[in-house]
């Protein structure tokens, strides 16, 4: 039998952010520094571990973290007022709303007033569809992740059979557009799909995005399969049982250590895509 790969999101995430590093020179030779607006509603202590994560992240591989934290009464016009300010900052690259926000809020419409240009976490239904069309400049992080992890371990999706599991706007959605554009045949599942075990048994690439910890199971996996768990549960699990997938599969990411460091590795890169956009709009100006 082959050798299983364990596919460690923590080398790839190393990589793109060593390959970062000689852009964000390049950008400062040019006296432009990256800069990630993050807004934070609330405090709900998990979003606050999130956005402290991505900003730490950024500040590390020295792009500006601007953080802003709106008090949990915020409206939607205070929120949108302070999103617009943001789009018209040209010293801030790309911003994040950390998702969720209060319930008082019109969320999508907030995302929706991100300016595409800055939508480096790929929330907007604009930059959805640009995805979608095979022309998007900044998928939703965590399907821009398992991409890179694909890429990075030469995992070619053509002709494969992809079954995604889950059909979120950030995650099932974007990615299986990704992988049809990378020409797998792909099949996205829910929680209205009958006999979701059948469609697993036929995949050639399994995408767990479902939220459920340990949901996928290692039965379900045909022999050699690729698994790819976005899963992020309490107590570090993901989506797919890794045990008994891990003996099935030829390719495997842990959680801990598979999706979850390459994904705060896009949002920066991201970033950085934006930065220098920035800049050559600014040469083609002079
Ligand atoms: P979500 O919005 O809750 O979506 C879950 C999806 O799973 C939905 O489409 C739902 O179907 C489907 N589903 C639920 N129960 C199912 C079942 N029994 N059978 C088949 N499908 C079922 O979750 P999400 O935001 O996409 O996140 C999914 C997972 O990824 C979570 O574990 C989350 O923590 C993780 N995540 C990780 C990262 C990262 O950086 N690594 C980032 C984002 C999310 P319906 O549409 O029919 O409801």
């Amino acid at each position: 039998m082959e050798k299983k790969m364990i596919l460690d999101g923590n080398a790839v995430a190393a990589s793109v952010k060593e390959s970062l590093k000689e852009r964000i020179t390049l950008l400062a030779q040019a006296g432009i520094t990256p800069c990630l607006a993050t807004i934070l509603v609330g405090d709900d202590p998990s979003s606050e571990t999130y956005v402290r994560m991505k900003g730490n992240a950024c500040e590390k591989l020295g792009i500006i973290s601007k953080r802003i934290h709106l008090p949990k009464e915020t409206t939607t016009e205070e929120l949108l007022e302070t999103i617009t300010g943001l789009n018209e900052d040209e010293n801030v690259h790309g911003i994040l709303l950390q998702h969720p926000v209060p319930e008082q809020i019109d969320e999508r419409k907030a995302f929706e007033t991100i300016a595409i240009e800055k939508d480096v976490d790929g929330v907007t239904s604009l930059g959805y569809g640009q995805t979608a069309f095979g022309f998007g400049v900044y998928p939703s992080c965590t399907p821009a992740a398992i991409l890179e992890i694909m890429d990075f371990y030469n995992i070619d999706a053509s002709g494969k059979h992809a079954v995604v599991v889950g059909r979120s706007p950030i995650l099932g959605k974007p990615v299986s557009a990704l992988l049809l554009n990378r020409n797998a045949t792909v099949t996205t599942c829910h929680s209205y799909t009958t006999n979701l075990e059948q469609f697993v048994k036929q995949a050639d690439i399994v995408v767990a995005a479902v939220g459920k910890p340990n949901f996928i199971q290692g039965a379900w996996i045909k022999e050699g399969a690729v698994v790819l768990d976005a899963g992020y549960n309490k107590g570090n699990i993901g989506d797919a049982d890794y045990e008994s997938c891990a003996e099935k599969a030829s390719a495997i990411t842990p959680v801990p250590g598979g999706v979850g460091p390459v994904t705060i590795s896009m949002l920066l890169k991201h970033t950085v895509i934006a930065a220098e956009k920035g800049m050559s709009k600014k040469t083609s100006t002079l």
